[in-house]
């Protein structure tokens, strides 16, 4: 019974009719009582704050001015007639202007009378105006409704068109709440509520659509956010519970021979503090007889391939084999290089299978794995095709994850009739918040250091018109030994003017740097596969001084004696590009340099990253300026979250109560994990209802 008055039409909520109730479903998805309830106000107006004309600024938002009307006049022709008023108080005095309505309002206004003026001021030629200001005879302010804080909807022209702006869905909650009264029901628990001292439901949701103060609307804003985490971590926290309990894992039960032998003896250097914790999680997972599915962030350069190669290691020592899967060709290839380099003299056996892999070696490269004269295999998308199988897969490792999708994540399962374990390495850096909403159903591990000895990079912004100074400078680092690259943006593989700027970018270069003294290499995605590595050997070889390159060396390129990044109209990069691409320098004991060239013409979002860039190396705080800039999907490039439609939580600035949410679930589900006691009864409720229709969480309802 109750619950039905929250789920009545909104068309039978008084003042809303069949017009205005067609026009909140398509513009705002408001079908029901219940959504309107739902529909937060997204920013308040605080109008218990009255300012004077002299404390008026030229850049001020709305404001609020008691004072009086001291002349009117209607002025200009025909068409163009606007009236203008003065409007003075004990400080000054300030223009309102109407440019529609005139007469009716000239006829309203009362010379004299003390009025409050809420609106937003123009500042021309040291005089503020009020265009359309709200008036309201100080009288009558008393006694309404839109003193103190006054909420502020979003609407869209059609609804405006229908009466319904800002204000009229304003008006429409405060007809619906009075009916709601005593009917909206608690879902969390009240030891929640009692820890942190929240309102109930009932309360916040008044509070947030008529608030009292500002203190008490925070706290209700919380409570709502929270509770918005909290369903969808309970929802990620139950699919993770159940494909774990679905999903059998290989046991890697013991460390052997080839691990230890290899740490002891060709290690080149002592793992991190965060390397060997991480490696820790990894090893306790692969041995609980679980089933694997972790994500391993760490920032550029904090060694993360190490830790796949010892995790493939142990699971060579359980008996089984790995694959280590690489977005682009030449990542997979310095994969190879870098792993088989690394595992010289040790009888692990090793190959790459890529989409240039010629037919012979590729029908040698299928054989071994099905009898087991392969351990690790290295490779690009080419490893997830059906012809490739392997005796006993234990471990698979993705490389740079947010190149592949959760469908080819499932293809890895397939490779082995008790799934492989995986391991997703990603250094976009992610922020957590994100991270663990997005991936709830993985667990997380965080390489948060760097190995010693690495200074951070300088990086500077230039001016193309800095450019002489700019190639000075390559000069000096080429003399010191140094390598340089010089990153041109493409956008679309097959944008011929990106390759124009490009060649055109290479043949400057050329000119200043001229052989014999210099040697330039290029790299692009329309160069054959071998003639790409060519290049790239060359330079990695220190043949060549300067890499003239597009993205393609975006990811995990490591050649250490590379020290100056300078990347080309960086303004049309985001932020993460830039961040990746800055961390192929760095790498050596020398100190690098990243310089960010652009043009003169700068958006404001443009210097937003160009600032950023210049200020931080942190990978998850550039991550948070990307997501506020951004917003989340595109940063993901998804929207397969549920986490990307919140309705008052925002995952770039509530981050905490996030945690809170995530640590209260875990909490939840770990004392009661199908929510079956009385406590929990109206937390479960509400769930189920929530979630009604998607498959996962029918086991607990
Ligand atoms: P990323 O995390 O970006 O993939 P890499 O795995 O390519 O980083 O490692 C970057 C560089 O740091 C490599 O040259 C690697 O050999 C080196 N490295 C990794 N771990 C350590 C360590 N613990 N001490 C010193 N150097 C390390
Ligand atoms: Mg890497």
């Amino acid at each position: 019974m109750e619950r039905d008055l929250l789920k009545t039409p909104i068309e039978f909520l008084k003042g809303v009719g069949p017009a205005k109730a067609d026009a909140l479903k398509t513009e705002m998805g408001i079908h029901t009582f219940e959504d309107l309830l739902h529909t937060y106000p997204f920013r308040y107006i605080d109008r218990s704050k009255f300012y004077t004309v002299n404390e008026l600024q030229s850049a001020a938002a709305e404001v609020q001015l008691r004072g009086r009307i001291t002349s009117m006049q209607e002025i200009g022709a025909a068409r163009k007639k606007r009236l203008v008023a003065q409007f003075e108080d004990a400080t000054g005095r300030v223009e309102l202007v109407w440019f529609k309505g005139a007469q009716w309002i000239a006829k309203s206004l009362q010379m004299g009378k003390e009025y409050v003026l809420f609106g937003k001021p123009n500042y021309f030629k040291g005089k503020y105006s009020f265009p359309h200001p709200e008036l309201e005879l100080a009288e009558d302010f008393t006694k309404s409704p839109i003193q103190g804080l006054q909420p502020v909807y979003n609407s869209t022209e059609k609804l405006t068109n229908k009466g319904l702006n800002a204000r009229g869905i304003s008006k429409l909650t405060r007809v619906l709440l009075p009916q709601v009264k005593g009917l909206i029901r608690e879902n969390l628990p009240s030891r929640i509520l009692e820890h942190y001292k929240w309102p109930s439901r009932e309360a916040a949701l008044f509070e947030v659509h008529f608030p009292q103060s500002l203190e008490r609307l925070e706290i209700a804003r919380n409570r709502l956010k929270f509770e918005e985490f909290y369903f969808i971590q309970i929802a990620l926290l139950l699919q993770k519970d159940l494909k774990t309990k679905q999903t059998p894992g290989q046991v890697f039960g013991e460390v052997g021979d080839t691990f230890n032998n290899f740490y002891k003896n060709n290690l080149p250097f002592e793992l991190t503090g965060a390397q060997k914790r991480v490696l820790k999680e990894i090893r306790s997972d692969s041995r609980s007889g679980k089933h694997m599915n972790r994500l391993v962030q760490g920032d550029v350069g904090s060694g993360k391939t190490v830790v796949a190669l010892l995790s493939m290691l142990i699971a060579i020592d359980n008996g089984f084999q790995a694959c280590l899967m690489a977005p682009t060709e030449i990542l997979a290839q310095q994969h190879y290089n870098g792993l088989a380099e690394l595992l010289e003299g040790t009888p692990v056996r090793i190959a790459l299978l890529t989409g240039s892999t010629k037919t012979a070696r590729r029908k040698e490269i299928h054989a071994d794995l099905l009898n087991g004269q392969l351990d690790i295999l290295v490779g690009t998308h080419a490893l997830i095709e059906p012809t490739v199988k392997f005796r006993n897969l234990g471990l698979a490792v993705i490389d740079e994850q947010h190149r592949f999708g959760v469908a080819q994540r499932a293809k890895l399962w397939k490779k082995n009739t008790i799934p492989p374990h995986i391991l997703i390495m990603t250094a976009t850096p992610i922020p957590r918040t994100l991270a663990m909403s997005l991936y709830g159903d993985l667990d997380i591990s965080v390489i948060d250091e760097l190995p010693p000895g690495r200074q951070p990079i300088k990086t500077v912004h230039r001016y193309d018109s800095n450019r002489l100074q700019v190639f000075g400078f390559m000069k000096d680092e080429i003399a010191k030994g140094r390598q340089c690259y010089v990153v041109y943006p493409l956008i679309e593989e097959s944008s011929t003017m990106d390759y124009k700027d490009l060649e055109d970018g290479y043949e400057s270069i050329c000119r200043e740097f001229p052989r014999p003294e210099y040697q330039v290499s290029i790299v692009h995605g329309r160069m054959k596969a071998e003639d790409k590595d060519a290049e790239m050997q060359r330079f990695a070889k220190g043949e060549t001084q300067i890499m003239v390159a597009t993205t393609v060396i975006e990811v995990g390129v490591n050649v250490p004696n590379a020290s100056l990044m300078i990347i080309e109209s960086s303004e049309r990069f985001g932020l993460s590009q830039l961040h990746q691409l800055r961390g192929r320098v760095g790498r050596g004991a020398e100190q690098s340099y990243c310089i960010l060239m652009t043009g003169n013409k700068l958006s404001n979002e443009a210097k937003t990253r160009l600032e950023t860039m210049v200020r931080t190396n942190d990978g998850f705080e550039i991550a948070d300026v990307d997501l506020q800039l951004r917003g989340p999907g595109d940063l993901m490039g998804t929207r397969q979250s549920g986490m990307l439609d919140l309705k008052i939580a925002n995952l770039s600035k509530d981050g905490q109560l996030l945690q809170l949410a995530r640590k209260e679930a875990e909490g939840l589900l770990q004392e009661d994990p199908r929510l079956e006691k009385p406590e929990h009864a109206q937390t479960r409720t509400f769930f189920v209802a929530q979630n009604k229709g998607k498959v996962h969480w029918s086991k607990i309802s």
